[in-house]
């Protein structure tokens, strides 16, 4: 991918680096992601008028936490990428995609 002038000056001026362990490239390094659990579980429950819930990943981890804060209040928008390849991974790692699939289709 080709990067912008604007972004390779950004780049040299204050380059990306991991929240969590601060090596520099990424806003959030491969192995740091490499860290954070994925649930390979259905979490579904009922809660308040909704039927279900799926969590791809515990918010109580602190790194998980930090990636959202730093995301949402230090609007580091790199973030939302591992954000939905977490939840991506999720979803792949299910064990019985047909009931996914039976949920999702049964609101269609
Ligand atoms: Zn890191």
């Amino acid at each position: 991918m080709w990067k912008t002038f604007k972004e390779t000056i950004l780049d040299i001026l204050w380059p990306k680096k991991c929240v969590n362990c601060g090596k520099l490239g990424k806003c959030l390094c491969d192995d740091c992601f490499a860290l954070i659990e994925i649930f390979r579980d259905i979490s579904c429950e009922k809660f308040l008028y909704l039927d279900g819930l799926h969590y791809a990943t515990a918010y109580k981890d602190k790194l998980v936490k930090s990636i959202i804060h730093s995301c949402k209040y230090a609007r580091i928008k790199e973030l939302t990428r591992p954000l939905a390849d977490l939840i991506i991974a999720h979803f792949k790692l299910l064990d019985n995609q047909t009931v996914l699939s039976n949920q999702l289709f049964a609101y269609s």
